[in-house]
């Protein structure tokens, strides 16, 4: 049953999925208690810590909400399978997929600008168009019991698929070289519905029928439904009521998942971390071998950690920046708020010195501003020397872009 609300693993909770938190006004992932008066969101702080290792917020309600009886069920997740198994099953899967023309030429154009030799060695993929005859090749290098506990991987009526969209595939590589996970940056991110404004009431908009047919909901009742195209809004204004819906595009990189699907794995618990290296360092990384990095910078991303890893190697040669190595590493981090889970793989590679390259807009928004400074506290707290790397926004929002407009950071002690 499609549904607004979600079961999940803990009683009473439920996942508030088409429809918005009410503190955050955000859809996914945050939690409505089935008493309607108190909320865990993933996106607002409070003075309750709900979960560390999630990132969440306990907020009690100052008027109890609603609670939808459109409750969908949980599908439990299988739990994540052992690195070595998911390194076995991506392993297979890299071997029977390919990078389609369109996708190669965005990593090789001017946008990123990535070397043949960078796109081959770092494994590249588009998502399969025919994913049910990638399995069928896959099950020649691995049985299909490894199967469970792969993110990306379910079962339908016909067997064992991968679940996605059409989209580059991008390998998450571990410390030791394994391949432990996949972002899809997909071709068509479509669009989604913006509430902006102050409601007395619960106002939720979402689109009804793709690509735009938007339905605007006061307190459970239809208000509007209509077409929107780009620049147009609906307003939104009825006793107490002050706002306005609009669409904006949707997002462009997903993880590679099957949460929620039959014998399906969600991609979390915990998310991939990506170690970058330069490809002259990746083609003899043998896999199982520990990288070793006395200095490493992180970033949000893989991609853009692969991109600036290249050009910072440039630099490092030519002494335009000062670090304690010759070669440089980067972290990709599955988002600027969970640093959590970086924090072994730090003391796995021997880490002393850590450099946050952080996108520039990024230092205007609050959530990402305090995430960052309790990592840096964090860090400082175990030892670690700590840096970070600022840049004129305008020469590029992210550290690869300013790499590609041919500048390079101020790096700062803390
Ligand atoms: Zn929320």
């Amino acid at each position: 049953m499609r549904g607004t609300l979600r079961r999940t693993r803990m009683k009473d909770w439920f996942e508030v999925i088409r429809e918005t938190c009410p503190i955050c006004h955000k859809s996914g992932g945050c939690l409505l208690h089935s008493d309607g008066n108190r909320v865990v969101c993933i996106r607002v702080e409070s003075k309750t810590v709900f979960s560390k290792k999630m990132t969440s917020w306990l907020h009690y309600l100052k008027e109890p909400v609603k609670v939808s009886k459109d409750v969908e069920d949980y599908i439990p997740d299988s739990p994540k399978a052992p690195i070595e198994q998911l390194n076995a099953v991506y392993g297979a899967m890299l071997e029977n997929t390919s990078l389609q023309d369109n996708h190669y030429d965005h990593l090789n154009g001017e946008k990123r600008a990535m070397q043949d030799s960078e796109i081959k060695l770092r494994e590249y993929r588009s998502f399969p168009t025919k994913a049910w005859n990638t399995v069928k090749a896959m099950q020649h290098h691995v049985d299909s019991d490894a199967f469970n506990g792969t993110p990306g991987l379910f079962t339908n009526k016909f067997g064992w698929t991968i679940a996605g969209a059409p989209g580059i595939l991008i390998p998450y590589r571990n410390e030791k070289n394994q391949v432990i996970g996949f972002q899809i940056r997909v071709d068509n991110p479509g669009l989604k519905t913006v509430l902006e404004g102050t409601f007395k009431d619960r106002v939720t908009a979402e689109i009804i029928e793709k690509p735009n047919k938007v339905q605007v909901k006061i307190n459970g009742e239809v208000f509007e439904e209509k077409y929107l195209s780009a620049g147009e809004r609906i307003d939104i204004m009825t006793n107490g009521n002050y706002g306005s819906v609009s669409l904006k595009k949707g997002q462009r990189y997903f993880w590679l998942s099957s949460a929620n699907k039959e014998n399906g794995t969600g991609a979390g618990n915990p998310l991939p971390v990506h170690i970058a290296v330069p490809v002259s360092q990746l083609k003899q990384w043998e896999v199982g071998e520990v990288h070793q990095a006395e200095s490493v910078w992180i970033t949000e991303g893989a991609l853009k950690a692969d991109i600036a890893v290249e050009h910072m190697e440039r630099l490092y040669k030519s002494g335009q920046i000062q670090d304690l190595e010759k070669t440089p590493t980067f972290i990709g981090l599955p988002g600027v708020a969970t640093w959590f889970n970086v924090l072994e793989v730090l003391k796995g590679m021997n880490t002393k010195m850590v450099t946050l390259a952080y996108d520039m807009d990024m230092l205007s928004n609050h959530d990402v501003l305090r995430a960052m400074k309790d990592f840096m506290v964090h860090l400082k707290g175990e030892g670690y020397k700590v840096r970070m790397a600022m840049w004129n926004e305008q020469d590029g929002k992210g550290i690869d872009d300013m790499f590609l407009n041919s500048k390079f950071p101020q790096v700062k002690e803390f």
